[in-house]
């Protein structure tokens, strides 16, 4: 089965990825993950994408088209993958069509900007592995400040300061926001109502994935 997760910055995308991951036993692919390593690698790519990340843009089509598709060719997604932040433009949606890779279901959450904000303001991440935390919705670690994976420090991320979180929601409306049309032509996409608890949330993407 292959899926996109589809949805603002903050909607819980990449907690909900998760458990679908784990539930069916396929990878995750998150482009906004690919990327945080890239720049952490001190590569020539990597400083060249960090001035678009701190700034809350998108890096251009062409750097995460490549991630993408090398990721996707690899073994592990042979019996399927989640796509978490991919695409996230018209230009990124028909290079995947293009490239003959066939989605099953775009799971789009939706929620209000409102709580977008709040649910920004308490992501924590590990600095480690990446795994995603969050103070105000009560998705914790066993001890405080430590990842409870790989025991790496949680940190807040540069870009979900207050001024790039608006940045991130404007490139959304403006770039993003046209895909849920996209994908309803195709009949793929299907709204889950993320202003729910997680576990709610988490109960409605299982009916829709038949788990
Ligand atoms: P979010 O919490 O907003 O979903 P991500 O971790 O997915 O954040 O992405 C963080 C940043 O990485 C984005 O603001 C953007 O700069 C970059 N990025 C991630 N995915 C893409 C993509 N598909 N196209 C362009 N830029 C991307
Ligand atoms: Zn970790």
């Amino acid at each position: 089965m292959n899926i996109i997760f589809l949805g603002a910055p903050g909607a819980g995308k990449g907690t909900q990825a998760a458990y679908v991951s784990e539930h069916f036993k396929i990878p995750t692919i998150s482009t906004g993950e690919i990327i945080r390593q890239t720049l952490k690698s001190g590569s020539e790519m990597g400083k060249k994408l960090k001035s678009y990340i701190e700034k809350g843009h998108l890096v251009p089509d062409e750097a995460v088209i490549e991630m993408v598709k090398e990721r996707i060719s690899k073994d592990d997604c042979k019996s399927g993958f989640i796509l978490d932040g991919f695409p996230r433009t018209v230009k990124q949606a028909e290079a995947l069509d293009h490239s003959g890779i066939d989605i099953d279901k775009v799971i789009d959450i939706e929620v209000d900007d409102e709580i977008i904000y709040k649910r920004m303001v308490g992501r924590r991440i590990c600095s480690k592995c990446g795994k995603t935390y969050n103070i105000d919705l009560n998705v914790l670690p066993k001890i405080n400040g430590r990842c409870d994976v790989c025991s790496g420090d949680l940190i807040q991320r540069a870009d979900d300061k207050l001024e790039t979180v608006k940045e991130r929601l404007k490139v959304y409306y403006d770039q993003t926001h046209v895909l849920k049309d996209y994908y309803d032509k195709q009949g793929k996409r299907v709204v889950i109502d993320g202003a729910q608890s997680l576990e709610k949330i988490a109960e409605d993407i299982n009916k829709v994935l038949g788990a």
